[in-house]
C-alpha cells in the first residue's frame, strides 16, 4: 500500500533517507526537516493513507501508543518540559504532505514558538446549536 511519488512512502520504507529515531514493521519516526523546535518528530506509518479520515482505527489507536512511548523517551533524553502533539488533515488544515504523520512537537522553556488558535466568543444558544447538529 504504497503511493508512487510520495514522499514520506519513500522516507517510510527507507528509500529515500531521513534520521530515525524509531522504526518497526509498520511505523518510522523521523526527525523533522524544518522542525519547529529541537527534536521535532514525525510518526508516519508505512502504508500510505492521506489522513486521519483514511487510516485504520486500529492503526490510529497503534499511532497514539507509538506516540506516548515516543513522547516518554524523548522527554528523557531531550529534556523537554512539554509537548504539542500536531495532526492536520486537508490542505485547509494546514495539511501539506498527504500521507499521515502525527507530528510530535517537544516544548522547551522559552523555546519561542505558539502552537495554537484564536479562542472565538460564543452564545450558549450556539454551542446548544453546534451539539444538536451532531447529536441530534
Ligand atoms: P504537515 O504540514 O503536512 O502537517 O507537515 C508536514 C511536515 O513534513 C512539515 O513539518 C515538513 O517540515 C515535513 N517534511 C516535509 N518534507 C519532508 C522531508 O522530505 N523530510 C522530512 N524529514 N520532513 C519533511
Ligand atoms: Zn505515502
Amino acid at each position: 500500500m504504497k503511493q508512487d511519488n510520495c514522499i514520506f512512502c519513500k522516507i517510510a520504507n527507507g528509500e529515500v533517507p531521513a534520521n530515525t529515531l524509531y522504526e518497526d514493521d509498520r511505523f518510522r519516526v523521523i526527525l523533522d526537516l524544518g522542525p519547529a523546535t529541537r527534536g521535532h518528530a514525525l510518526i508516519i506509518p508505512k502504508d500510505h493513507y492521506k489522513d486521519l479520515f483514511e487510516l485504520p482505527e486500529e492503526t490510529a489507536g497503534d499511532v497514539m501508543k507509538l506516540a506516548k512511548r515516543m513522547i516518554m523517551k524523548m522527554r528523557e533524553k531531550f529534556k523537554c518540559e512539554g509537548f504539542n502533539l500536531v495532526q492536520n488533515n486537508g490542505d485547509l488544515a494546514g495539511q501539506t504532505v498527504f500521507h499521515f504523520h502525527l507530528h510530535l512537537i517537544p516544548r522547551y522553556g522559552a523555546d519561542g514558538q505558539k502552537i495554537g488558535w484564536k479562542p472565538q466568543e460564543v452564545t450558549p444558544e450556539e454551542l446548544a446549536e453546534v451539539r444538536s447538529q451532531f447529536v441530534d
